[in-house]
């Protein structure tokens, strides 16, 4: 049975913000999904958007048909321009703080050139504040493209070591889906899902198309084909419990993933 409002509200009141007598009241709410219609889908940046136009057009052309069916999310990611700005940072001396603003800059980039090509379709692609237009694009034209770098700029955690931003694209996707309450989170990156080990320098690796965040853990792959820290929110998220990671320089690979196939891998919260 869930509280009601007034008890809710006499407990924030009088308790501290994280009393475990507050947090059980809180859990009781039942679950709202904001957008749970929508799909987020994330096109990587270094795999996908740094190849240029062989990798990008198909895409445009599956997403623009794609959306007469489903509502799409596109978030985009850094790659190889924010991995030149992190080197030259880091070697400043800089902060993760400044790294996440350098970093944030190129997916804006990013955000900005798949924009313009989906432009014509009506498709427009938001900053970061824009975001809380989405629901009105979704409806309209049942796709926005926006940057997926979190906004956490110069608040940025500083990870345990160096000064790389632990909470890059991947992460902004996700917590993108999880907030929104969105249906499904689609990784569309350079490699046909998770492997063994990288297949890019280890020929001997095998696909793995299922595997839970805790067997990912136990096997080493924690930091592999997502940033390491999307594990963990993955495994606290209330309403997105799997995401699944996809090849998409395979033409119809994002599609199938949207129609609810198992291509690729999925990885799941348990
Ligand atoms: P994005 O462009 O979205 O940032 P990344 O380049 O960061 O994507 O991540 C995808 C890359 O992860 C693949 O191209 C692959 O080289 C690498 N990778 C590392 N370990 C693995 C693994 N075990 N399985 C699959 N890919 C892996
Ligand atoms: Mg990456």
């Amino acid at each position: 049975m869930s509280n009601t409002t007034a008890e809710l509200e006499e407990l924030l009141m009088q308790r501290s913000l994280d009393d475990s007598q507050l947090l059980a009241a809180i859990e009781e709410a039942e679950d709202f999904r904001i957008l749970p219609d929508a799909t987020v889908i994330k096109i990587g940046g270094q795999s996908v958007i740094d190849r240029g136009r062989s990798a990008v057009y198909p895409l445009v052309d599956e997403i623009v048909s794609a959306r007469k069916e489903h509502k799409l999310l596109i978030g985009t990611g850094a790659g190889t321009r924010a991995r030149h700005l992190y080197s030259i940072a880091a070697g400043l001396n800089l902060p993760a703080g400044v790294l996440s603003q350098l970093g944030d800059s190129v997916a804006d980039q990013n955000a900005a050139m798949l924009g313009q090509l989906l432009a014509k379709y009506g498709i427009s692609s938001v900053s970061s504040a824009g975001l809380s237009a989405v629901p009105l694009y979704l409806a309209e034209v049942h796709a926005v493209v926006f940057s997926g770098m979190p906004p956490y700029s110069l608040w940025m955690r500083s990870p345990a070591d160096g000064v790389i931003p632990p909470y890059r694209t991947d992460a902004g996707c996700f917590l993108v889906a999880e907030q929104f309450g969105c249906k499904a989170m689609i990784y569309v990156k350079d490699e046909d899902g998770l492997y063994t080990a990288n297949p890019k320098t280890s020929k001997n690796a095998t696909l793995i198309p299922k595997i839970s965040v805790d067997e990912m853990k136990a096997q080493g792959l924690h930091d592999s084909i997502l940033e390491f820290p999307m594990l963990d929110l993955l495994k606290a998220a209330r309403h997105v419990r799997q995401v699944q990671v996809v090849n998409g320089l395979v033409p119809g690979n994002l599609t199938r993933a949207l129609a609810g196939e198992h291509v690729g891998t999925i990885i799941t919260a348990n």
